[in-house]
């Protein structure tokens, strides 16, 4: 048995190089970045004009001028006109390239047009103002942006303006959900009183599905050689087996003993914690095997606390740590980490955490009324009010 410090280490130490695909730009939010973005262009392009108005020369105004006869206008999308004489302005828009010879801008709202002159109203004109410089935010060739980023409005914005339409995002790995148990039905049959539907093969594609993957799930009897022969082909086809079920002690509990047999080396059997004691981890060539307990809130615990990690790890994300303040005082007798559940909620820009423990690992119906959990260390039995632990949530946010 492990700790989960060190059950982490192990499972976070054993990560897969991702594959790399190209996605249109239209499909990339969401995604991880693969590849690094410069700049195809300095940024801005070309001095632009931010403001609507009248584009002046400023010493022209120091020297006391405050009416410039109008002698164009440069509109958005044209090629720079040029202010031939200084004591005159041309009318620009904003977005438009500053005419050629202008240096500073005034606005409409500091001006009176008249007989196609424009009367300056203000006195505080700063040279340059209203100017958005050529290369004032990037140059071209700059890096815009690293690999191992997750693509969210902003960095899709940088893309298009680069022109990448089409970009180079990771792939999640090919993963399998496998569903372990004679009492088991799929969710449209209508299960006898000694049967349930699997839940945990739903559960599990969906928090898959709510990171943006995918997965086939499968489902396989408690017989020992049979367990075998099909596990070996779906460990074959992908690169990410998650079980539930078929852990533990029971007499049919075969997945561990049959894991090794196909040739997945163990390297995590059972973790000090609660729920998910008995959880398995290991690896083969390219292969993947988290073996997870039935109980559904251990299956759901076990997928935030070690898979959701590990899955972004792969992705060379940065780690996602988050804490919470605990609102109640909390006990917890057993020497195990608990994951405590707990209705998180915001405080004055704190994240409180009120304890709402549940029935036990098979009371997966609380879990729609909590947020997350607490990870609550295995030295103390006493939690009190006030005190501050890692927080894994697993509610999602639209
Ligand atoms: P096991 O880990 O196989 O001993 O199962 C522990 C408990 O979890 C049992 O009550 C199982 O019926 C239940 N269980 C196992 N797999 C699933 C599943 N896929 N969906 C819902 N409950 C499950
Ligand atoms: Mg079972």
């Amino acid at each position: 048995m492990v700790s989960v410090n060190e059950a982490t280490e192990i499972i976070l130490k054993n990560i897969i190089k991702p594959r790399i695909e190209s996605v249109s730009l239209s499909n990339a939010a969401c995604r991880v970045l693969a590849e690094k973005i410069v700049a195809d262009r300095d940024f801005p392009p070309f001095n632009r004009v931010a403001m609507d108005g009248v584009a002046i020369v400023f010493d022209t105004f120091l020297k006391g001028q405050r009416q410039f006869s109008i002698q164009d206008i440069q509109a958005a999308g044209e090629p720079a006109k040029v202010l031939k004489d200084p004591t005159t302005c041309i009318e620009v828009m904003t977005g438009a390239v500053l005419p050629e010879g202008a240096d500073t801008i005034i606005r409409y709202e500091d001006i009176e047009v008249k007989d196609k002159m424009a009367i300056i109203t203000v006195d505080d004109v700063i040279k340059g103002q209203n100017i958005h410089s050529q290369a004032q935010d990037a140059k071209k060739n700059d890096v815009l942006l690293e690999p191992h980023i997750l693509l969210s409005a902003a960095e899709i914005a940088l893309l298009a303006s680069v022109g990448k339409s089409r970009v180079d995002v990771f792939v999640f790995p090919r993963i399998a959900i496998v569903a372990s148990g004679d009492e088991l039905v799929d969710v449209q049959d209508t299960p006898a009183l000694h049967q349930i539907r699997r839940s945990n093969s739903y559960a599990l594609q969906a928090a898959i599905q709510l990171m943006g993957g995918t997965s086939t799930s499968f489902h396989l009897v408690d017989q020992k050689e049979l367990l075998k022969k099909e596990l070996q082909k779906i460990v074959d086809d992908h690169d990410v087996v998650i079980l539930s079920g078929g852990i533990s002690k029971g007499k049919f509990d075969f997945v561990p003993e049959v894991l090794e047999e196909i040739g997945i080396v163990k390297l995590i059997q059972q973790v000090s914690q609660r729920p998910g004691k008995p959880f398995w981890f290991g690896v083969g060539k390219h292969k993947t095997v988290f073996a997870l307990p039935g109980n559904p809130v251990s299956t759901y615990m076990c997928f935030y606390r070690y898979i959701r990690p590990w899955l972004l790890k792969n992705f060379g994300l940065p780690d996602q740590s988050l804490f919470a303040v605990l609102a109640t005082d909390y006990k917890f007798q057993p020497k195990l980490t608990h994951f405590l559940q707990v209705k998180v909620r915001n405080e004055a820009g704190m994240l409180k955490a009120y304890p709402d423990a549940g029935g036990g690992s098979g009371d997966f119906a609380n879990l729609k009324e909590v947020d997350g959990f607490l990870e609550l260390p295995l030295e103390r039995s006493e939690f009190k009010a006030g005190d501050v632990f890692p927080y894994y949530p697993f509610r999602s946010t639209l």
